[in-house]
């Protein structure tokens, strides 16, 4: 992106995110952005209905009732327990904005969700990062004497890592008046969540999305779950920015699919046995793949760069995620696909390394 004289002062100051690849072109086997590889539930396809569209002339619910409602009663949570958004991307701006400012820092890992960099520059947030362990572990001792937020991915990108639910309960227990916010874009997939622990921690939010364990990342619904003081801070936020956030369309297909609990475990378990696949066929090709409780594996081969892997996937028809980035340039992520996607994948590896 260039620079333009209409800048302003802030908007100079930014450090706009870099989405995954979503080409139009050419038919990728597309394992870069860990979207599901299959379509929505069924219920969705008829939630998304005649009569809804009818009504797009209408403004949607600001309070997002029903999406919040289907949301809570799968939680076994109460409404005020919830807020909905245009995916958890804009729930991570609404916390970041309602958490953090003047006298009140963020701190999150180096290695990590870049958007926190992309958000946290937006509102012009003092930040503290925090490196992650030489195995890419997280250890919750390294926040403890945090006087800010802490944003915790948990499970984390891109490693995939997750952290026990009891090393975030300390942090938690350690300063109850610190918002801990914790991601998790990817617990569907094997991480401990910690939204049972909403009733005995009021500084505790967590973030979750229906992009990636419930086929709907194009629909754009996220949702935080949290304390009633928690939440009510970001509606004030959200009501200062977009009060009709999430629109007609998606709140019929987010209801839908949360609704569907079998349709959503049937999907999560092919996942979970296609991961276990795929990183037995990357480690006989002699990977090191870190331990993935997400829908995607990060892997290293001795014998080809990261970039290199990535570029001449990329050639042969497969996209997966590199990462030009200190300690992990080695890496790509590849996410976990349906069969017939991930046996391509490995047939290319196959192949660049036998070349090289
Ligand atoms: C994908 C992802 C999100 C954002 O998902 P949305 O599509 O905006 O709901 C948030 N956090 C992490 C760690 C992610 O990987």
């Amino acid at each position: 992106m260039t620079m333009s004289r209409f800048l302003s002062q802030e908007a100079e100051r930014l450090a706009p995110y870099t989405p995954g690849e979503q080409p139009t072109d050419l038919q990728y086997v597309k394992l870069n952005t860990n979207e599901s590889p299959f379509p929505p539930s069924p219920r969705v396809i008829k939630a998304v209905t005649r009569a809804e569209l009818l009504k797009l002339n209408l403004y949607s619910d600001p309070t997002c009732a029903a999406l919040d409602g289907a949301v809570a009663a799968y939680y076994e949570l109460r409404p005020e327990n919830v807020l909905t958004g245009n995916g958890s991307d804009e729930i991570l701006a609404f916390a970041f904005r309602a958490f953090c400012g003047q006298g009140k820092p963020v701190a999150f890992a180096d290695i990590t969700y870049s958007f926190y960099h992309a958000q946290t520059a937006l509102f012009g947030l003092e930040k503290q990062i925090v490196p992650l362990r030489e195995d890419f572990s997280l250890h919750v001792e390294d926040y403890m004497g945090f006087p800010g937020t802490i944003v915790i991915a948990n499970p984390n990108a891109p490693t995939g890592m997750a952290v026990p639910r009891t090393d975030i309960q300390r942090l938690l227990e350690a300063d109850p008046n610190r918002v801990v916010i914790v991601d998790e874009a990817y617990v569907d997939f094997g991480g401990e969540s910690c939204v049972p622990m909403i009733f005995r921690y009021d500084n505790l939010l967590v973030v979750q999305t229906m992009s990636k364990s419930r086929s709907l990342a194009g629909g754009r619904v996220g949702f935080a779950l949290g304390s009633p003081a928690l939440i009510d801070a970001l509606n004030r936020v959200k009501y200062s920015f977009n009060p009709y956030n999430v629109n007609r369309l998606s709140i019929a297909a987010g209801t839908a699919a949360m609704e569907d609990a079998a349709y959503f475990e049937t999907c999560r378990g092919a996942i979970l046995r296609n991961r276990g696949w795929l990183t037995g066929e990357l480690e006989a090709l002699g990977f090191t793949v870190l331990p993935s409780a997400a829908n995607f594996v990060f892997a290293k081969s001795d014998r080809v760069s990261g970039g290199e892997l990535y570029r001449q996937l990329k050639e042969n028809g497969v996209l997966v995620r590199w990462f030009d980035k200190e300690r992990i340039r080695d890496y790509v992520r590849i996410t976990v696909g349906s069969m017939e996607q991930l046996v391509s994948f490995i047939d290319e590896t196959a192949k660049i390394l036998d070349a090289v």
